[in-house]
Protein backbone atom coordinates (compact mmCIF):
# COMPACT_ATOMS: atom_id res chain seq x y z
CA UNK A 1 0.00 0.00 0.00
CA UNK A 2 1.01 3.36 -0.83
CA UNK A 3 0.75 6.40 2.29
CA UNK A 4 -1.85 7.77 -0.04
CA UNK A 5 -3.91 4.54 0.16
CA UNK A 6 -3.36 3.94 3.61
CA UNK A 7 -4.55 7.30 4.76
CA UNK A 8 -7.33 6.25 2.75
CA UNK A 9 -7.90 3.06 4.03
CA UNK A 10 -7.46 4.40 7.88
CA UNK A 11 -10.09 7.04 7.45
CA UNK A 12 -12.65 4.38 5.91
CA UNK A 13 -12.15 2.24 8.68
CA UNK A 14 -12.47 4.64 11.26
CA UNK A 15 -16.01 5.58 9.52
CA UNK A 16 -16.80 2.23 10.34
CA UNK A 17 -15.87 2.13 13.53
CA UNK A 18 -17.10 5.18 14.95
CA UNK A 19 -20.55 4.23 13.38
CA UNK A 20 -20.69 0.07 14.94
CA UNK A 21 -18.33 1.59 18.15
CA UNK A 22 -20.32 4.81 19.12
CA UNK A 23 -16.98 6.41 19.45
CA UNK A 24 -14.87 8.97 18.02
CA UNK A 25 -11.53 7.99 17.96
CA UNK A 26 -11.72 5.53 15.26
CA UNK A 27 -8.46 7.11 13.11
CA UNK A 28 -6.34 6.57 15.99
CA UNK A 29 -7.94 3.24 16.52
CA UNK A 30 -7.05 2.03 13.48
CA UNK A 31 -3.56 3.07 12.92
CA UNK A 32 -2.81 2.02 16.23
CA UNK A 33 -3.96 -1.39 15.64
CA UNK A 34 -2.10 -1.56 12.57
CA UNK A 35 1.04 -1.04 13.32
CA UNK A 36 0.95 -2.23 16.55
CA UNK A 37 -0.07 -5.90 15.41
CA UNK A 38 2.04 -5.20 12.08
CA UNK A 39 5.21 -5.29 14.04
CA UNK A 40 4.43 -7.93 16.03
CA UNK A 41 3.86 -10.20 12.69
CA UNK A 42 7.43 -8.82 11.81
CA UNK A 43 9.08 -9.70 15.29
CA UNK A 44 7.39 -12.83 15.39
CA UNK A 45 8.58 -14.07 12.27
CA UNK A 46 12.03 -12.71 13.13
CA UNK A 47 12.06 -15.06 16.07
CA UNK A 48 10.94 -17.62 14.26
CA UNK A 49 12.69 -17.58 10.83
CA UNK A 50 15.06 -14.66 10.85
CA UNK A 51 17.28 -15.30 13.99
CA UNK A 52 17.31 -19.00 12.38
CA UNK A 53 18.78 -17.85 9.20
CA UNK A 54 21.16 -14.90 10.18
CA UNK A 55 23.80 -17.27 10.45
CA UNK A 56 23.28 -18.09 6.45
CA UNK A 57 21.37 -15.67 5.04
CA UNK A 58 23.33 -12.48 5.91
CA UNK A 59 25.51 -12.56 1.87
CA UNK A 60 22.01 -12.65 -0.25
CA UNK A 61 20.62 -9.57 -1.05
CA UNK A 62 17.69 -10.56 -3.11
CA UNK A 63 15.62 -13.13 -1.05
CA UNK A 64 14.28 -15.93 -2.85
CA UNK A 65 10.35 -16.34 -4.25
CA UNK A 66 10.17 -19.46 -1.99
CA UNK A 67 10.91 -17.46 1.08
CA UNK A 68 8.71 -14.37 0.17
CA UNK A 69 5.83 -17.07 0.21
CA UNK A 70 6.62 -18.53 3.36
CA UNK A 71 6.91 -15.21 4.82
CA UNK A 72 3.47 -13.68 3.16
CA UNK A 73 1.78 -17.07 3.95
CA UNK A 74 3.48 -17.21 7.71
CA UNK A 75 2.49 -13.47 8.52
CA UNK A 76 -1.13 -13.84 7.40
CA UNK A 77 -1.73 -16.67 9.57
CA UNK A 78 -0.23 -14.30 11.88
CA UNK A 79 -2.77 -11.50 11.73
CA UNK A 80 -5.53 -14.00 11.55
CA UNK A 81 -4.57 -15.07 15.10
CA UNK A 82 -4.18 -11.61 16.06
CA UNK A 83 -7.64 -10.68 14.67
CA UNK A 84 -9.32 -13.22 17.06
CA UNK A 85 -7.59 -12.53 19.70
CA UNK A 86 -7.79 -8.59 19.57
CA UNK A 87 -11.71 -9.74 19.24
CA UNK A 88 -11.58 -11.16 22.49
CA UNK A 89 -9.95 -8.43 24.02
CA UNK A 90 -12.24 -6.12 22.90
CA UNK A 91 -15.38 -7.96 23.88
CA UNK A 92 -13.77 -7.54 27.23
CA UNK A 93 -13.34 -3.82 26.91
CA UNK A 94 -17.14 -3.32 26.34
CA UNK A 95 -17.28 -3.58 22.93
CA UNK A 96 -20.21 -5.31 21.02
CA UNK A 97 -17.95 -7.11 18.50
CA UNK A 98 -20.70 -9.37 17.77
CA UNK A 99 -23.64 -8.20 15.28
CA UNK A 100 -22.00 -9.37 11.96
CA UNK A 101 -18.66 -10.33 13.52
CA UNK A 102 -17.81 -6.27 12.45
CA UNK A 103 -15.37 -6.33 14.45
CA UNK A 104 -13.04 -9.46 12.70
CA UNK A 105 -13.72 -8.59 9.71
CA UNK A 106 -12.88 -4.55 10.11
CA UNK A 107 -9.27 -5.37 11.56
CA UNK A 108 -9.11 -8.45 9.06
CA UNK A 109 -9.32 -5.32 6.16
CA UNK A 110 -6.59 -3.09 8.35
CA UNK A 111 -4.38 -6.41 8.40
CA UNK A 112 -4.45 -8.22 4.96
CA UNK A 113 -6.16 -5.79 2.72
CA UNK A 114 -9.59 -5.01 1.51
CA UNK A 115 -10.09 -8.44 0.06
CA UNK A 116 -9.79 -10.69 2.84
CA UNK A 117 -9.84 -14.28 1.30
CA UNK A 118 -12.43 -16.79 2.42
CA UNK A 119 -10.22 -19.27 3.85
CA UNK A 120 -9.05 -16.53 6.17
CA UNK A 121 -12.61 -15.61 7.70
CA UNK A 122 -12.92 -19.52 8.27
CA UNK A 123 -10.34 -20.01 10.54
CA UNK A 124 -11.81 -16.63 12.39
CA UNK A 125 -14.96 -18.46 12.25
CA UNK A 126 -13.35 -21.34 13.90
CA UNK A 127 -11.03 -19.69 16.45
CA UNK A 128 -14.29 -17.76 17.73
CA UNK A 129 -15.37 -20.97 19.07
CA UNK A 130 -12.02 -22.00 21.01
CA UNK A 131 -10.92 -21.38 24.19
CA UNK A 132 -7.89 -18.98 24.55
CA UNK A 133 -5.40 -22.51 25.26
CA UNK A 134 -7.08 -24.43 22.41
CA UNK A 135 -7.17 -21.14 20.21
CA UNK A 136 -3.25 -21.35 20.93
CA UNK A 137 -2.49 -24.69 20.19
CA UNK A 138 -4.74 -24.10 16.64
CA UNK A 139 -2.41 -21.37 15.94
CA UNK A 140 1.20 -22.89 16.30
CA UNK A 141 -0.03 -26.15 14.92
CA UNK A 142 -1.24 -23.91 11.43
CA UNK A 143 2.25 -21.87 12.29
CA UNK A 144 4.49 -25.28 12.45
CA UNK A 145 2.85 -26.29 8.81
CA UNK A 146 3.84 -23.32 6.84
CA UNK A 147 6.93 -22.54 9.00
CA UNK A 148 8.67 -25.98 10.37
CA UNK A 149 11.67 -24.39 12.43
CA UNK A 150 8.94 -22.64 14.51
CA UNK A 151 8.86 -25.98 16.67
CA UNK A 152 12.54 -25.37 17.60
CA UNK A 153 11.00 -22.16 19.38
CA UNK A 154 10.40 -21.74 22.99
CA UNK A 155 7.26 -22.68 24.48
CA UNK A 156 7.32 -19.63 26.58
CA UNK A 157 7.52 -17.51 23.17
CA UNK A 158 3.74 -18.34 22.06
CA UNK A 159 2.70 -18.45 25.62
CA UNK A 160 3.50 -14.69 25.79
CA UNK A 161 2.14 -13.60 22.23
CA UNK A 162 -1.30 -13.64 22.50
CA UNK A 163 -1.11 -11.48 25.70
CA UNK A 164 1.18 -9.04 23.65
CA UNK A 165 -1.73 -9.10 20.57
CA UNK A 166 -3.92 -8.03 23.85
CA UNK A 167 -1.43 -5.66 24.97
CA UNK A 168 -1.93 -4.01 21.58
CA UNK A 169 -5.39 -4.27 20.97
CA UNK A 170 -5.79 -2.57 24.85
CA UNK A 171 -3.71 0.35 23.79
CA UNK A 172 -5.20 1.00 20.52
CA UNK A 173 -8.72 0.94 22.33
CA UNK A 174 -7.55 3.05 24.74
CA UNK A 175 -7.48 0.82 27.83
CA UNK A 176 -3.73 1.31 28.82
CA UNK A 177 -4.51 0.36 32.37
CA UNK A 178 -5.60 -3.10 31.01
CA UNK A 179 -2.36 -3.02 28.82
CA UNK A 180 -0.20 -2.82 31.97
CA UNK A 181 -2.42 -5.42 33.77
CA UNK A 182 -1.58 -8.21 30.94
CA UNK A 183 2.31 -7.08 30.76
CA UNK A 184 2.25 -7.87 34.62
CA UNK A 185 0.63 -11.41 33.30
CA UNK A 186 3.54 -11.50 31.05
CA UNK A 187 6.06 -10.96 33.70
CA UNK A 188 4.98 -13.69 36.41
CA UNK A 189 4.82 -16.11 33.15
CA UNK A 190 8.49 -14.90 32.46
CA UNK A 191 10.31 -13.09 35.29
CA UNK A 192 13.78 -12.47 33.76
CA UNK A 193 11.83 -9.70 31.41
CA UNK A 194 11.90 -7.33 34.19
CA UNK A 195 15.35 -7.80 34.11
CA UNK A 196 16.37 -5.47 30.76
CA UNK A 197 18.31 -2.47 32.03
CA UNK A 198 17.03 -0.94 28.84
CA UNK A 199 13.11 -1.39 28.89
CA UNK A 200 13.02 -3.28 32.24
CA UNK A 201 10.55 -4.50 30.61
CA UNK A 202 7.74 -1.85 30.30
CA UNK A 203 5.23 -0.70 27.74
CA UNK A 204 6.79 0.70 24.51
CA UNK A 205 5.37 3.17 22.73
CA UNK A 206 4.11 2.43 19.49
CA UNK A 207 6.36 1.12 16.63
CA UNK A 208 9.35 0.58 19.04
CA UNK A 209 10.69 -2.77 20.17
CA UNK A 210 13.50 -3.03 22.69
CA UNK A 211 16.60 -3.25 21.17
CA UNK A 212 18.20 -5.27 24.48
CA UNK A 213 15.88 -7.98 24.88
CA UNK A 214 13.06 -7.60 21.74
CA UNK A 215 10.31 -6.30 24.20
CA UNK A 216 6.84 -6.67 23.06
CA UNK A 217 8.75 -10.22 21.24
CA UNK A 218 11.42 -11.11 22.83
CA UNK A 219 14.57 -12.57 21.78
CA UNK A 220 15.37 -16.35 22.74
CA UNK A 221 18.20 -15.75 25.06
CA UNK A 222 15.78 -13.70 27.37
CA UNK A 223 13.48 -16.56 27.01
CA UNK A 224 15.32 -19.37 28.02
CA UNK A 225 16.79 -17.79 30.93
CA UNK A 226 15.88 -18.66 34.80
ZN1 LIG B 1 14.32 -4.65 26.96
Amino acid sequence: MTPDQRTAAYAEAAKEFNRRAGRDTGSSVAEQFDRRLTLLQDLLYCRLHGDVQEVVGKDSMLMPVSELKTQLAAKTEMAIFEVAESRSAADELGIDTRPDDWFARWLARILLGAAVEAGALARLAEYEDQAPRERLLAFTDVLARVLPESRRAPLVLFNLFPLSVRIAASIALGDRVRAAAVRNEQLEMQPALGDCTVCRGQLLTTGKQCPECGNPVWKFNWLVAD
